[in-house]
């Protein structure tokens, strides 16, 4: 059975707000629609005329619908972790440039289509300001994507096998912003780590060259541009992908201390330090060794 349209009952029958709901929802205005009745008691009040009514509520359907756009490009950018500048402490990694990270947070190299690559050792946040990064851009109205190196060249490979590889590339080539995540070796296994095959090598080749100059990358990598070579598998092939890549760019230097393993060191100091105090209380103490209770 099929919901009767309520326009069949014609604007004399039914009442008028389950017309305007029908015909609100037909316009996809679902914030006027919720907002409409609440809105004109408060400008009822306050006397309010009717353009600023309407105003009002147009203004909110806006801002609502832009909120909305922004989710689903946050969505739609498959991001693995919610990460912002907010929850970025500078302090930690001092090496890195702040202000021209704050500079990129304002998106400007995503109109002039450059590049952005982050190098450093493991846990130094570069994955974090990527997200960071990849967020600022979705919110500045840009389309984003997420995916790390390894998870990329297995989608190009399946894509070739199951000839789709041209779908995918030109999806690839749409997005205004691609994020290249921990751009390494391949772990095959807990203990081996591997270069790319040479068809993985080359696909991932070919998908920073077809970006080139069309719209922006960011790499993140735990290895230096002289590593690359043994990633790719080619001297020629990394040569050709770092003359593209770094034609345009930014390059932010992540060396330094891992932020997690530091967190986990005061907070294992915290933790320690407080069960030393509760012991003086209770007469036990801690052997600082083993970091095991005695009881004294
Ligand atoms: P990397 O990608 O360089 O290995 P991550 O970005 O994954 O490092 O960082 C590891 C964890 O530590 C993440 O949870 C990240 O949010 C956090 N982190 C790293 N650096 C910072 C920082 N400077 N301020 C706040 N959190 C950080
Ligand atoms: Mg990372």
């Amino acid at each position: 059975m099929t919901a009767p349209d309520p326009r069949q009952a014609g604007t004399t029958g039914g009442t008028p707000q389950v017309l305007l709901a029908h015909h609100l929802k037909q316009l996809k205005l679902p914030t006027v629609l919720r907002e409409y009745d609440k809105v004109a008691r408060e400008c009822a009040r306050d006397g309010v005329d009717h353009p600023r009514y309407l105003l009002r509520l147009i203004e909110l359907e806006l801002l609502d619908r832009e909120r909305r756009t922004v989710e689903r490009r946050i969505r739609a950018a498959r991001f693995p972790a919610t990460k912002s500048f907010d929850t970025f402490d500078f302090t930690a990694i001092p090496g890195l440039n702040k202000m021209l990270v704050l500079e990129l947070a304002r998106c400007e190299y995503i109109l002039r289509r450059e590049n952005i690559i982050a190098l450093g050792n493991s846990g130094t946040g570069k994955t974090h300001v990527a997200l960071a990064l990849g967020l600022a851009a979705c919110q500045k109205g840009f389309s984003v994507a997420f995916t790390t190196a390894a998870s990329l060249v297995n989608q190009l490979m399946e894509a070739r096998d199951e000839r789709r590889l041209l779908k995918l590339q030109r999806d690839l080539q749409a997005v205004r912003l691609l994020i290249v995540d921990e751009l390494g070796y391949v772990r095959r296994t807990s203990r081996f780590d591997v270069p790319l095959s040479p068809t993985g090598a080359e696909l991932l080749f070919e998908a920073f060259s077809q970006r080139y100059e069309r719209g922006s990358t960011i790499v993140t990598s735990n290895l230096s541009f002289e590593d690359w070579t043994s990633v790719l598998g080619s001297q020629r092939l990394t040569g050709a992908l770092l003359d593209r890549l770094t034609h345009h760019v930014s390059i932010l230097t992540m060396n330094g201390d891992s932020y997690r393993l530091r967190q986990s060191a005061s907070r294992h100091s915290a933790i320690t330090a407080a069960r030393a105090e509760q012991n003086q209380a209770t007469d036990e103490s801690i052997d600082p060794e083993t970091g095991e209770i005695t009881t004294g």
